[in-house]
């Protein structure tokens, strides 16, 4: 059972501004810049037995979106990864997704923010498969989604920016109310690009095949997954994939930080099988973040 407490109303410590605070005390003024202008960035990353998996990357990345966005962090990479272990240990947690989120404070009112100072918290707390334990075994179905991916002139698309998931959260809703489980975007060109949490992947003909991620995030999962399926000698191309192509492709799994390896069954009209390669990958990375394997 999923635990349907408000996450305002919880108990632990959040990393606040270089101190743990109780829980319900991480608290915000409502007129916080972010609140009004979106100038918020966060990440999302999962600690397995107590390590947090590949840390130092996504302190890196929320790092760079805030200076994508024109905020630094005055909180090296270093500091944003010993203060995200503080945070776990505080908490007692050792499996957990966690979510360090920076944003511009209070100190200035309108578009500009010039004058803002930066905030940093983290979070974490006990969270199992994205999509629930059955659909992640089934295969999820997907709906496809009415809004597109911007062009990368139009936003911020390298930045993990709470912006940008305007559109991901209102995709995400008309698809549960049709009864799907999420949605996948194209671009504004038209091509696949991704769920509204996580990439996609492709299989056929025993080769891999998923977009060019130049106007969305190039997620940490899925590099890993790339680097999982070459290992094993498996062909992965990276390239412009249009919706026709997913008639002609057999499986179609997602990545993420929190969806992990979550096969596809269903994308619009579009069927694929939960296949050997997919369930493989999905077995190597569990391995690989559970670090059951030897390399
Ligand atoms: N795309 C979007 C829109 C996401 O929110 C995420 C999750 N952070 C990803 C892709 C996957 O990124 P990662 O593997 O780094 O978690």
């Amino acid at each position: 059972m999923t635990d349907q407490r408000s996450y305002d109303d919880r108990d632990g410590w959040i990393w606040f501004d270089g101190e743990l605070r109780p829980w319900r005390e991480a608290n915000i003024h409502i007129l916080t810049h972010a609140l009004h202008y979106a100038s918020s960035v966060f990440e999302g990353q999962r600690a397995y037995g107590g390590e947090i998996f590949k840390l130092s990357e996504h302190s890196a990345r929320l790092r760079r979106s805030a200076s994508i966005l024109g905020f630094d962090l005055p909180w090296s990479a270093d500091q944003i990864d010993a203060a995200c272990r503080e945070t776990l240990k505080a908490n007692g947690l050792v499996d957990a997704y966690m979510r360090p989120v920076a944003w511009r404070g209070s100190e200035q009112m309108g578009v500009a923010a010039q004058r803002t100072r930066p905030h940093l918290a983290i979070a974490c707390w006990t969270w199992g498969a994205y999509f629930g334990d059955e659909a992640a075994r089934k295969g999820i179905r997907l709906d496809i989604s009415p809004w597109r991916r911007p062009a990368p002139y139009t936003a911020p698309t390298d930045a993990k920016a709470a912006g940008l998931y305007m559109i991901c959260t209102m995709a995400k809703h008309a698809a549960e109310n049709k009864g799907y489980n999420d949605a996948l975007m194209f671009d504004w060109r038209g091509q696949v690009a991704e769920a509204t949490g996580a990439n996609a992947f492709f299989v056929k003909d025993g080769a891999i095949h998923t977009p060019v991620p130049d106007c969305f995030l190039d997620g940490i999962t899925r590099r890993t997954v790339i680097d999982l399926a070459r290992k094993r000698g498996v062909e992965v191309v990276e390239r412009k994939i249009w919706p026709e192509e997913l008639e002609g492709f057999e499986q179609f799994f997602l990545t993420g930080s929190a969806a992990e390896v979550t096969p596809v069954a269903e994308a619009g009209p579009w069927n694929f099988e939960v296949g050997a390669l997919t369930l493989q990958l999905r077995q190597d990375y569990l391995d690989l973040v559970n670090k059951r394997t030897n390399t």
